[in-house]
């Protein structure tokens, strides 16, 4: 048997999943712990506690994946989604824990699938998160993280209102959210019939289901998909020049849209990128699902 590590958490808005991780990086078992309605920071850290222990791996050190911020310096948190668990010491807490961003602690393990010494990660969720591995650790350059540069500010208009509150950002036009947003608003002009249909099914149209529909052929929902593409091939045209990755993988959930989205994408950034750019950064889907936040907090405690 492979022998365990670490522990990794990868701490999400409603439940926290808890991974025993092999030194080379394999998930060997794993536990999800549901976070009570109002639970305070002792309250939540017995219940980590108890799932360590069910999972025999007391004493292991521990890797979190933080949903926000990260203070390394004081270990711990900020601006996260679980605010019972920012300013408070978790990762002293825990033991020998070590807080990383959870984006970041996925793109950890997600680089160990490819071969390039600089990979950019791309999740494309309900918001748009980034992060930058060189040489397997994560670049950090504001708040334990890559700064903020799912906000690169492109569309002209400021039509849009991203949920951290700027306008005109990547992530107002071409989240997971903007999806959604978009794709209800087409329904409701009755322009695509498969849209129109969700929309009568369920009164919204989810970004899941206008993948669906794109994946399925609507004509409406395709032409969502490749506005969405253009706006995420000028980001990747200005990633490529303010960090010069050797490959971009995208993860999230939109990733579903699969290798098509992925050219298209391409083929707007190399459009626009510096061309000795363009010729060596290569894009592709992620290699790994949800487990890899979990998986790269288990890798970060176990790095030297
Ligand atoms: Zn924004």
């Amino acid at each position: 048997m492979t022998e365990a590590g670490a522990i990794g958490l990868d701490i999400g808005g409603g439940s926290t999943k808890l991974g025993l991780i092999s030194r080379d990086g394999k998930l060997l078992a794993s536990r999800r712990v549901v976070l009570a309605e109002g639970a305070d920071f002792p309250a939540i850290l017995a219940q980590y506690r108890a799932a360590i222990a069910d999972l025999g791996a007391d004493g292991l050190p521990v890797g979190i994946a933080y949903p926000g911020h990260v203070d390394r310096v004081r270990g711990l948190g900020l601006n996260s989604n679980v605010p019972a668990l920012d300013d408070h010491p978790l990762a002293a807490a825990l033991g020998r824990g070590v807080l990383l961003n959870d984006a970041d602690a996925a793109a950890v393990a997600e680089a160990r699938h490819h071969p390039e010494t600089r990979m950019l990660m791309v999740t494309l969720g309900t918001g748009i998160g980034v992060s930058m591995i060189i040489d397997g650790r994560p670049l950090e350059t504001a708040g334990g993280t890559l700064g903020d540069s799912g906000h690169l500010n492109l569309d002209p208009s400021g039509r849009h209102r991203c949920r951290q509150g700027c306008t005109g950002c990547l992530e107002s036009v071409a989240s997971g959210e903007a999806l959604a947003r978009d794709a209800t608003a087409m329904a409701g002009t009755g322009e695509s019939p498969a849209l129109v249909v969700e929309l009568q099914a369920s009164g919204t149209v989810s970004a899941a289901a206008a993948c669906r529909a794109a994946l399925a052929g609507d004509p409406g929902a395709l032409s969502l998909v490749a506005q969405m593409a253009d706006w995420l091939g000028m980001a990747v045209a200005s990633w490529r020049a303010s960090f010069h990755p050797d490959l971009i993988v995208f993860g999230g959930g939109l990733s579903a849209l699969g290798q098509p989205f992925i050219d298209q994408i391409h083929d707007r950034a190399d459009a626009r990128s510096l061309p000795f750019l363009a010729a060596h950064c290569r894009l592709t889907l992620a290699r790994l699902g949800n487990d890899a936040g979990m998986i790269g907090a288990g890798l970060a405690a176990l790095a030297p």
